[in-house]
């Protein structure tokens, strides 16, 4: 039954690493790859009219809304049926996607096991993220301004969350500075326990 599934929310600030251990995790437990910032990127490159919306908001560092994206998640949920387990990658963003994605598990008899949180200083990431501007192309990697707000929408809607997973027991906090394999192995003995 789907109880035995690994749902797995991936949390960190923009930078923290999310993206590269995403693929260690696909790999490794073979889990289906939910990340909203690349859905949302290819309903831009594709043109489509969420795709237009979106840019607008996603070019100056601010989230768009709830509905959105929960309604992406929730059309590849039902895409996906019978996967045995998720990464949520950039998802929840806010209190309201998770409560909505609390739902979404529950009603197809499944749960969150863990939320695996990357931790990384301001500084830190602020250095990566104009780093990976030079050659990501993406236009919201480009200018300090706009980081700094993605990084001030974080701590404004995001890291509530991590109260919110902490109160169900399931925040499990992983420091994000080191080799991407020293990481990654930090993130297996976590899922292991
Ligand atoms: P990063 O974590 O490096 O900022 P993402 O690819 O996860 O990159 O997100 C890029 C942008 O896409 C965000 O700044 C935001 O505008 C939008 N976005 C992605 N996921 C969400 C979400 N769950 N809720 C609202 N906006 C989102």
């Amino acid at each position: 039954m789907s109880n035995s599934m690994l749902n797995i929310v991936l949390f960190g600030p923009p930078g923290a690493g999310k993206g590269t251990q995403s693929t260690f995790l696909v790999n490794n437990f073979n889990l289906v790859h939910l990340s909203t910032g690349d859905i949302l990127r290819a309903e831009i490159a594709a043109g489509t009219r969420l795709g237009q919306e979106a840019k607008g908001l996603m070019d100056q560092g601010n989230l768009v809304p709830d509905e959105v994206v929960i309604g992406m998640i929730r059309s590849k949920l039902e895409s996906t049926k019978g996967a045995p387990g998720y990464i949520f990658d950039g998802f929840p963003r806010t209190i309201p996607q998770a409560e909505a994605l609390d739902r979404l598990l529950h009603e197809v008899g499944t749960e969150i096991t863990v939320m695996l949180a990357l931790e990384v200083s301001e500084e830190e990431l602020t250095r990566r993220l104009l780093n990976r501007g030079k050659d990501s192309g993406r236009s919201d990697d480009t200018n300090e301004d706009i980081i700094r707000n993605r990084i001030r929408e974080y701590n404004n809607k995001t890291a509530p969350l991590a109260g919110y997973y902490a109160e169900q027991g399931k925040y499990s906090g992983i420091p994000g500075v080191g080799s991407i394999e020293e990481i990654a192995g930090l993130i297996r003995a976590a899922i292991a326990k």
